[in-house]
């Protein structure tokens, strides 16, 4: 028997007449819960397998169509490649080099290049917006950073304004598609002929055709540019906040300005320092005698040490608040406080004469009638009659 395959729709949470906006915004999210960089759970790389199969097929108005109509039966599966996005052009953005590899892999799946649709159209079109992801260290998050990352684009070109004509004479209507872009193949298929729509092979879709290439672009009609772009981190960033770079997204269309690339920001987190909101949370061990009679010491912040107070008895899992000591607020200049979380640390080893002097110690507070086991336990016998 055949496996039982879940519906795509489901897959990716939405109704069916989700637009193309929401099955962008679905495979986003879900990709970022699912993707095994950053989801260590059993099961979640197939999650994720799953959730870009149905992004391929729903992104693609001509599969979703057929599988609306057929199913999974009018599916080519070989068309549902997963990983490789879906051919066409191809953004190759560089390494982010000691960033790890997620970039790359995002941009792929982002549809780095995708066509937007068999759609055609005439007009100038902008370019995707590609998305990419890097992580930073946690002490660079509290301080921000200047990080240059090579990045490779294109945009228009200035001489032809990516017509790809070397003048406005040079460019003409295309003869084969008559200017619409556009030329009707019947195809033979298991569903029997099939009339369809095709972008125009001989103008790819432009409705035009250029006598004369402009020189500069060879006729592409946009210039490749690689750069080293210095992205400015900002002070604060928490992970999984977004930097726009603007234009230099995916490659646009008959002169359209290319999209916007966006970068999020994955903020390694820290073993001694924990984040909440703007606040930052540490646990910092003293000695029980230092507990009991007070102390002045040095406490860690993620600007360096400070001096504070602890008082004398202060209890196990006390918080002591230092003001403005947090992460500075990316949109304003407030900064949150770190809330230092007392943890005593019990001695289990000790000297002779630390022994003796805490025997001493239990002698005396043996007079007293507040020992707290008794008293609790005091407490109970009354409650329960026992
Ligand atoms: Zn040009
Ligand atoms: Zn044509």
């Amino acid at each position: 028997m055949a496996e039982q395959k879940r519906d795509l729709y489901d897959i990716l949470e939405i109704s069916k007449t989700a637009t193309q906006d929401e099955i962008k915004a679905a495979h986003r999210r879900l990709v970022k819960k699912y993707h095994p960089d950053l989801n260590k759970e059993p099961g979640a790389e197939e999650k994720f397998k799953e959730v870009q199969n149905a992004y391929d097929i729903l992104s693609d108005e001509k599969k979703r169509q057929l599988y609306d109509q057929y199913g999974y039966a009018g599916i080519d599966p070989s068309a549902a490649g997963g990983f490789n996005g879906a051919g066409g052009f191809n953004a190759n953005f560089g390494d982010f080099g000691d960033f790890g590899d997620l970039g790359d892999i995002f941009s792929n799946i982002f549809g780095g290049g995708r066509r937007s649709s068999s759609r055609t159209q005439n007009g100038p079109q902008r370019g995707e917006d590609e998305y990419r992801t890097m992580r930073i260290s946690f002490m660079d998050s509290v301080r921000g950073v200047e990080v240059k990352i090579p990045l490779n684009y294109y945009k228009a070109c200035d001489h032809c304004h990516g017509t790809g004509a070397e003048s406005l004479n040079d460019i003409e209507t295309c003869p084969t598609c008559r200017g619409t872009g556009k030329v009707k193949t019947q195809v033979q298929s298991i569903f029997g002929v099939m009339v369809s729509e095709k972008t125009c092979p001989s103008c790819n879709g432009t409705g035009k055709r250029i006598k004369r290439s402009c020189h500069e672009c060879n006729g592409q009609g946009y210039i490749k540019v690689k750069e080293q772009y210095n992205l400015k981190i900002p002070q604060g960033i928490r992970s999984g906040q977004e930097l726009r770079v603007e234009k230099k997204g995916g490659i646009g269309k008959n002169g359209g300005a290319c999209g916007d690339l966006y970068i999020e920001i994955i903020v390694e987190e820290n073993n001694d320092f924990k984040r909440e909101g703007d606040h930052v949370h540490i646990e910092f061990p003293i000695s029980t005698t230092d507990a009991i009679l007070g102390l002045r010491c040095e406490v860690p912040t993620i600007y360096g040490t400070e001096t504070i107070d602890i008082p004398a008895g202060i209890q196990n899992g006390a918080t002591i608040r230092i003001k403005n000591k947090g992460f500075k607020a990316v949109r304003s200049d407030n900064f949150g406080d770190e809330i230092v979380h007392i943890k005593i640390v019990v001695p289990t080893i000790l000297s002779k004469d630390e022994k003796q002097l805490y025997e001493k110690l239990r002698e005396l507070e043996g007079g007293k009638k507040d020992k707290p086991n008794e008293k609790f336990i005091d407490k109970l016998k009354r409650t329960f009659k026992m």
